[in-house]
């Protein structure tokens, strides 16, 4: 995935991609659903290092089921969520593949997790490995 753009509805976030993910997840918790106002979301699990930004996202300090903060990083103008920092994934960001600009080539999701909380006529992904909460 070399060289892969995105950024917010508006244009005010813009970032790269310069590595490959690390990893990729469907998340179904019921934040995620909050925050994307849809029924789940798909993180992209890449390097910090990998990862540059153009323009302020704004941050949303949150709490999990394990109690560790995450800032839910947004754009302060049009509201896309861009990217979740996770206190237990140092290093990690987690972008949120539906601001990409191209979906060309974007790997399929390795997991799923919280799927006890998806909806319950939603088809398992291919290939995916579920779990009821987290791993
Ligand atoms: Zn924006």
């Amino acid at each position: 995935m070399p060289d892969r753009k995105g950024g917010c509805l508006c244009g005010a976030v813009r970032y790269v991609l310069n590595g490959e993910p690390q990893a990729t997840a469907i998340c179904h918790c019921t934040h995620c659903q909050k925050q994307s106002g849809s029924l789940f979301s798909f993180n992209l699990f890449v390097r910090e290092s990998d990862y540059e930004q153009q323009g302020e996202t704004r941050a949303y300090e949150d709490r999990g089921d394990s109690g560790e903060p995450s800032w839910r990083h947004f754009c302060g103008r049009c509201g896309s969520p861009v990217l979740t920092k996770v206190s237990s994934l140092p290093g990690l960001v987690l972008v949120k593949a539906g601001t990409l600009d191209s979906m060309e080539g974007l790997p399929a999701p390795q997991t799923e997790i919280y799927t006890d909380r998806a909806v319950k006529w939603l088809e398992p992904f291919a290939g995916a490995t579920r779990f009821a909460l987290s791993p």
